[in-house]
């Protein structure tokens, strides 16, 4: 997962793509990186860790240009290293462009070894560094010609900005995967991942880039290059089930309201007694209030503390510190626990780290009884289209034990466990007023199996 950026102002932006950046910190924190172009030359800054890490002193000050890229990395295809940071460079025609990209095609090898048999040197191990290469390769009568020719060349999952000489491309492959927005303020236009970037920016949103669309960000705004036709859109649920921040909206709908909605779901399809609700911090509180809320049952989010001493603990390479990251993610005020029935809401289960060290904690601090509900289904296939899943598919607990809920349930130490289904998933999004949409309209493979591009 990563987050992308692009802008074009009639102001230096550096400024502004630092800022949007945040606003995309949640989708990837490996690495951080800018590049503007002021008429004449690119200015570029990146390196391994988060935005306030990457970019400190007087770095932007030195990055003029109205135009101009930004990412933030978690990886997928390709290792966690500097040579996978983007925005990647490459050369069309001699002339420099810029890529930064969202999603993982499934096609990368095959595209490597095609640039390969061509005498190309790829210098990262990404799949966005093949990408780029097969545009620098393609030949056409313009650079957005050659973006265009090699589009359909990308099987999976793109949402993609590009910067060449003063103008940006944007792109989303033709499922639309992954989310891309257009926003715009006082004559600068933006492209993000997320629209949370306009709300740190002060600019409204426009549109979403739809599924298979090519567009030019220019001074008069964003120009339709090429509608590549999207037969079925497959929009990742998990981004409405955990990435996406909660003020992000996807066709017309917040996160937020979706995950209360699923929380309500959830306890109607699974219900449950007990003294409060205790939605997990962060991921998991929307879903549990959307709980407590429906069955009336308090909720309990006041009897722990979620510190903010670790970031991401799912992305640790090793399971000790992983646990270790939970173990400083919470502190459990044990006065409120002690002899209590409680209602653990959590978004999702993966691995089962958080579930398991959660429980046991909670069981130390005396809690009677502990049931445990999921605001998704049983996470058991790996995603190949850019969440990490297929990078740990042997540890998923699902997976590990078929599916089967009791063995689960035994090995994270509940008393009981629900995990809501598919259809109440995907209802809850499709419930709440925006685009219209069904339940074909999403991408459930990690779930499901069924795959929309076979890997
Ligand atoms: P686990 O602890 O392995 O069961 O992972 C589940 C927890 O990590 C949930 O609380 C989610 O909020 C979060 N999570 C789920 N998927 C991911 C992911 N791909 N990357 C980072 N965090 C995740």
């Amino acid at each position: 997962m990563c987050g992308i950026l692009g802008m074009l102002a009639p102001y230096n932006i550096a400024q502004d793509l630092y800022t949007g950046l945040y606003g995309l910190q949640h989708r990837g924190k490996e690495s951080a990186g800018i590049v503007t172009y002021d008429g004449i030359n690119c200015w570029h800054h990146a390196d391994m860790g988060e935005i306030a890490m990457v970019f400190r002193g007087d770095i932007l000050k030195n990055m003029p240009g109205p135009v101009g890229i930004a990412h933030n990395r978690y990886s997928t295809t390709g290792e966690s290293e500097p040579r996978n940071i983007q925005p990647i460079r490459d050369l069309w025609h001699g002339q420099e462009f810029w890529v930064a990209h969202n999603g993982n095609i499934v096609n990368s090898d095959d595209l490597r070894k095609w640039c390969q048999g061509r005498g190309a040197i790829l210098e990262t191990t990404s799949d966005t560094g093949v990408m780029a290469k097969i545009i620098s390769l393609t030949g056409a009568s313009s650079f957005e010609e050659a973006v265009i020719t090699a589009f359909p060349r990308f099987r999976g999952a793109f949402s993609m900005v590009i910067l060449y000489m003063g103008r940006i491309i944007a792109l989303r492959d033709t499922f639309g995967f992954r989310p891309l927005s257009l926003g715009q303020k006082d004559g600068a236009y933006f492209v993000a991942s997320e629209t949370g970037v306009f709300s740190h920016l002060r600019a409204k949103l426009l549109r979403e880039v739809e599924p298979g669309e090519v567009i030019l960000l220019g001074p008069m705004g964003p120009i339709t290059l090429k509608k590549f036709s999207s037969p079925e859109k497959k929009f990742c649920i998990f981004e409405y089930i955990y990435f996406l921040r909660p003020d992000a909206k996807v066709f017309g709908r917040r996160a937020r309201t979706v995950r209360e909605r699923m929380g309500e779901l959830l306890f109607l399809e699974h219900p449950a007694q007990g003294d409060f609700v205790l939605g997990i911090p962060d991921s998991g509180e929307d879903a549990g209030r959307g709980f407590a809320n429906i069955s009336r049952i308090p909720n309990g989010r006041k009897v722990i503390l979620r510190t903010h001493l670790t970031s991401r603990t799912f992305i640790e390479p090793i399971q000790e510190l992983r646990e270790r990251g939970v173990e400083l993610k919470f502190v459990f005020f044990e006065e409120n626990i002690l002899g209590k029935n409680i209602i653990i809401i959590d978004d999702s289960l993966v691995r089962g780290t958080t579930l398991k060290k959660f429980i046991a904690r909670l069981r130390d601090a005396g809690a009677a009884r502990i049931d445990v509900r999921i605001s998704s289904p049983p996470y058991r296939f790996p995603c190949h289209y850019g969440i990490d899943t297929d990078k740990i598919a042997s540890e998923l607990s699902a997976a590990r034990y078929q599916g089967n809920i009791e063995e689960i349930k035994k090995w994270i130490g509940a008393d009981s466990l629900g995990y809501l289904s598919i259809e109440n998933a995907t209802k809850a999004i499709i419930e709440i007023p925006g685009e219209t949409l069904g339940p074909s309209d999403f991408c459930t493979a990690c779930f499901t199996g069924n795959y929309p591009i076979p890997g």
